[in-house]
């Protein structure tokens, strides 16, 4: 076995159909959609088609916006500048609400909002790793609120939180919830009619699609100040010539994401909880959270007495990818929101290391995987009493 790709909740492979299906309009089909000519108008029908299954993927509603973003990160920085720019121009309320494992591209805009004044509350997480409704409710100042961010799933646990009571609890008393929705998407069902969120951000990459685009969902009467003025695309929501064979790309990796949900849930998790079981077989291996309330592909191990680093690096020695933290954070376990917020190894006696699946892993990469993880914690154990680091 050459190399074993573990670390699919930082990015995944692109469905080889997919990149078929973008290739046309690098070089074929490459008109600006908003010229009037025929090199433009041939290519809108395929950002129709493209916009369709993005709104089938995630059931939104036809009176409802999908606007094209360069990544998730773009669609979570516009939702919560463009609160905070409304409450601003309005002269309204001005508290906003988000948790403690929220990923970067939303904790770091309300570090910075914090700077600007904004009043942000941090809920924490439950034992289980959850964001505990009755906190939400309890936060809630109808008053002053402007804003709830709370994400989905989580990426370093997969732990999915109970959005639709979110959404009921915001919508009770007239606050907007915005849901970062990046590793939901592809790998357990999103309904936005189901759960009444006024904003959902995804990104292609972590479905199978191409890196460099994502969506951001905006409920009808939401309302969005572009981060981005200077155009009428997108409605006038986000200036800049959208990027065709990129939304196409998503847009059919958003179809089959959604068509593989079933073997997901099924095929997916099955090796995935053979790999936990096994690693829960080594002493002094915990994994966080209930599986039952994780996505179907994750797993964050605390490995006790394993240091982290020599343990990515005797991984990726095997040839096995996983991850000790977020991959838009520093890789040291102190940066491990989730490890923080449990307030597990606050001894730093624990590494978490995450094993993250898709749809392309196989039985055999999970056989492999488990061998070698068995080896180098072995090894490092051994090793750990003698000083030396375990890597040159
Ligand atoms: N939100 C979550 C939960 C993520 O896991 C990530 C990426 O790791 C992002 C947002 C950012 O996505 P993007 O890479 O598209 O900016």
């Amino acid at each position: 076995m050459e190399r074993v790709y573990l670390d699919n909740n930082a990015t995944t492979m692109v469905d080889p159909l997919v990149t078929e299906a973008m290739q046309p309009f690098f070089t074929q089909m490459y008109g600006n959609p908003n010229s009037l000519h025929s090199f433009g108008t041939e290519v809108h029908p395929y950002m129709g088609i493209a916009l369709d299954r993005l709104y089938a993927g995630i059931n939104a509603s036809d009176e409802d916006d999908i606007i094209i973003t360069s990544c998730a990160s773009e669609g979570n920085n516009n939702v919560i500048k463009s609160v905070y720019f409304d409450c601003f121009m309005n002269h309204r309320k001005m508290q906003m609400i988000t948790s403690a494992i929220e990923h970067p591209s939303v904790s770091q805009v309300y570090l910075f909002l914090e700077k600007l004044g904004v009043d942000v509350k941090w809920l924490p997480v439950n034992s289980q790793g959850i964001i505990d409704p009755e906190e939400l409710k309890a936060a809630i100042d109808p008053d002053r609120t402007a804003l709830v961010s709370i994400m989905w799933a989580n990426n370093e646990t997969g732990l999915i939180n109970p959005v639709k009571e979110y959404a009921e609890i915001c919508h009770e008393n007239g606050v907007k919830l915005h849901i970062d929705g990046v590793q939901a998407v592809g790998k357990i069902p999103v309904d936005m009619q189901d759960v009444r969120a006024d904003y959902l951000t995804f990104s292609a990459h972590k479905f199978h699609g191409p890196k460099g685009v994502g969506g951001l969902y905006v409920r009808k009467n939401a309302n969005l100040i572009p981060l981005l003025h200077g155009g009428e695309q997108m409605g006038g929501l986000r200036a800049g010539t959208v990027d065709t064979p990129y939304m196409i790309g998503m847009g059919l990796a958003m179809e089959l994401a959604v068509k593989n949900i079933e073997y997901e849930n099924k095929e997916v998790r099955r090796l995935r909880n053979k790999l936990e079981d096994a690693l829960l077989d080594i002493d002094d291996v915990e994994v966080i959270g209930e599986r039952s309330l994780r996505t179907p592909n994750t797993i964050l191990a605390s490995f006790r007495g394993v240091e982290g680093e020599a343990f990515l690096w005797d991984l990726n020695q095997k040839g096995v990818a996983a991850s000790t933290g977020s991959a838009c954070s520093s890789e040291s376990l102190e940066s491990n929101p989730t490890f923080v917020a449990m307030d597990i190894g606050s001894d730093l006696s624990h590494t978490g290391m995450r094993f993250s699946l898709s749809r392309y892993t196989t039985e055999d990469e999970i056989d492999y995987a488990i061998d070698a993880v068995k080896t180098s914690v072995k090894r490092l154990r051994e090793i750990s009493s003698t000083g030396d680091k375990g890597y040159i």
